[in-house]
């Protein structure tokens, strides 16, 4: 989701994906967007900033984005459909730790991270909560850990 009218709260629910908040502080306008894998294969962060670009002109180069809680390298096992899905990106070997036969640990936020300043975005104008979901029972949901489970809130807003 993205708009740069003022007021309105974009919110995403998500518990193990990665909520990607993003703010164009120029223009101004703003981007939320739930990336698990396959928003992460489909490109679904850079697509985020392309629309961003075509409706408000937004540079990705005065971009603030913002990687919230989400499910860490050390929890979060794929197979190889996963993998393949990512169709050989170059941040692959970056992201994803091979584990096992046809099996890896991914982190989904190094991956989005990669993806953001490939789309432009400066790598130290993004933040990353560190905390892995999975891991912390005790501030987080996580689909991963538990199967059925609430889902945390990523809210994003320009002021009025
Ligand atoms: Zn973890």
């Amino acid at each position: 989701m993205v708009t740069s009218e003022r007021g309105i709260w974009l919110v995403i629910y998500a518990a193990d994906c990665v909520p990607a908040l993003i703010v164009d502080v120029k223009t101004p306008a703003i981007a939320a967007v739930h990336a698990g894998w396959r928003g992460v294969a489909a490109g679904v962060v850079p697509a985020a900033i392309a629309r961003m670009r075509e409706a408000f002109g937004t540079a990705p180069g005065r971009c603030i984005a913002m990687l919230g809680p989400a499910i860490g390298g050390c929890c979060y096992e794929v197979d190889a459909p996963v993998a393949r899905a990512m169709g050989g990106a170059g941040w692959w070997p970056r992201a994803a730790r091979p584990t096992g036969p046809e099996r890896w640990h991914l982190d989904l936020r190094t991956a989005v991270h990669e993806q953001l300043v490939a789309s432009g975005v400066p790598a130290r104008r993004v933040a990353t909560v560190p905390y892995c979901t999975a891991c912390r029972p005790d501030l987080f949901f996580s689909y991963r850990r538990d199967g059925i489970c609430g889902r945390m809130a990523a809210c994003i807003s320009l002021r009025p």
